[in-house]
């Protein structure tokens, strides 16, 4: 391990280089974002299959701390670090469930579902977290002056922060836009004992303020910006093509929001590519919503424009965000990738959810944003019915209760909800209990065909 480096540098190819540990988060000679490049070569020296049967051995392992998901590649993420300052709890290696009945409805074979939300704090975001903090306590045992660890959030980064920065005893600050998250997420960082502040402000509001806080170079910035997070959150790559006996789906289909986490998706195939573990890349397709569209807008320009937008309120509120902070990096990644952008409605996220939900699942609203695009991807035929798709599941459904009650109770806006099964309120007696099992079992028999209740579902 001591051969392999990785350091800071510019993506726009500037060539000055930053350590790992130095705190600056963009390009000291234009402005631009930095991204953590690795010493390639010395990864080269060993063999892709060589790769393949480490990765393949560590998998759960007790040996410290090989077994998480993230530093079961660590020669690949973060190299320098000594394994006593790694703050895991063996995130990664999340079941990617196989839709078979969700698939069948579709019209595609091979539908996957990679759901990254079963993990510690219940999101994705603690791939990136690990990485993040494990290198901020390595940064304080060599003597750097750190006090606390900020983020701004839409709620899973803040709960992904708060807690491994709790687990390591680390002090952490989470700026959250005010009764714009869940309960779920604004409790788990209260529970956690982060510093929580609440801003009368959208997430790109928050992400300002904490920008001009971490100036101060004691408060250390946990946002997408920082790349360290994406080095955790490329294992996903790596750990889907795992699950596929080393075979690279034809598509994947992630609903995006601040943009790091298709950056990292793109960078950890790439990096499969470079090192000779595949030899073909997927399709990317990358899922908003109408309300939160900025990405979707610049695609219809072929990239050649952007415009940041005010994000309006959206179910998918972890990706109501207007202003991408990874904007340049995602747009270089979906170029390689020849990637597609679409955006779907309330109705078509939720629906979609609920949809799924009948066959198994219990999707978060992004899901259901990246579902509701892989529907409009299968209706204009790009992705046909051979096909082997994975979607990226980005959050448990769990944390987003307000979201399914709203759904089966019929009160969210904008949805005519073609799903929802409330629960009957019956009298304690046996008769009529007997008499609406039997009237709601032959009109579930009836409903069978479609899951729903209009003939059209
Ligand atoms: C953070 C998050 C996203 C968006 O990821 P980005 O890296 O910001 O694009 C999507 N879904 C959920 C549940 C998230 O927490
Ligand atoms: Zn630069």
């Amino acid at each position: 391990m001591m051969s392999y480096n990785s350091w800071l540098q510019c993506i726009r190819g500037c060539d000055q280089r930053y350590s790992i540990y130095d705190v600056v988060y963009r390009c000291e000679q234009c402005g631009g974002l930095l991204d953590v490049e690795h010493d390639i070569e010395a990864l080269k020296a060993r063999s892709a299959a060589s790769w393949i049967k480490l990765f393949d051995q560590r998998i759960r392992t007790n040996e410290w701390p090989y077994g998480s998901g993230v530093w079961g590649k660590k020669e690949w993420v973060c190299p320098q670090v000594a394994n006593e300052n790694v703050v895991s709890m063996y995130e990664g290696h999340t079941n990617c469930f196989w839709a078979e009945r969700l698939g069948k409805k579709i019209g595609v074979q091979g539908l996957w579902v990679k759901l990254c939300g079963n993990s510690h704090t219940g999101s994705f975001k603690d791939l990136g977290m690990t990485v993040l903090v494990s290198v901020v306590k390595q940064m304080i045992a060599d003597g750097k002056p750190i006090q606390a660890v900020a983020c701004a959030s839409t709620g899973d980064t803040s709960a992904a922060l708060a807690a491994y920065c709790a687990a390591a005893g680390i002090p952490s600050i989470v700026f959250l836009p005010k009764g714009k998250v869940s309960t779920a997420q604004l409790v788990q960082p209260i529970a956690s004992g982060a510093l929580v502040l609440a801003l009368d402000t959208d997430f790109d509001g928050c992400m300002e303020i904490v920008q001009e806080v971490t100036a101060d170079n004691t408060i250390y910035l946990a946002n997408s910006m920082n790349s360290l997070r994406m080095e955790g959150q490329k294992t996903v790559s790596v750990e889907m093509v795992q699950q596929f006996d080393w075979e690279v789906p034809d598509w994947i289909v992630i609903p995006v929001g601040n943009l790091g986490n298709v950056s990292a998706l793109g960078k950890g195939f790439l990096m499969m590519k470079e090192l000779g573990l595949i030899n073909k890349l997927p399709g990317i397709a990358c899922a908003q919503t109408e309300k939160a569209n900025p990405l979707y807008l610049s695609y219809l320009t072929g990239f050649k424009e952007y415009r940041p937008v005010t994000a309006q309120k959206t179910l998918a509120s972890a990706i109501q965000i207007g202003h991408p902070v990874s904007y340049e990096r995602a747009v270089k990644a979906l170029q390689a990738f020849n990637g597609v952008v679409e955006q779907v409605s309330e109705d078509e996220l939720a629906n979609a959810a609920a949809r799924a939900d009948r066959t198994g699942m219990y999707c978060c609203p992004h899901t259901g944003v990246a579902l509701a695009v892989l529907f409009k991807l299968i209706e204009r035929g790009d992705v046909g019915p051979s096909d082997r798709v994975i979607v990226i599941s980005t959050a448990h459904g769990l944390k987003f209760t307000d979201f399914k009650v709203g759904y089966h109770d019929r009160v969210l806006k904008e949805v005519v909800a073609r799903y929802d099964n409330p629960p009957l309120e019956l009298p304690a007696d046996y008769r009529t209990v007997k008499e609406a099992i039997t009237r709601e079992l032959e009109r579930r028999q009836e409903g069978r065909k479609d899951d729903g209740h209009s003939s059209d579902a």
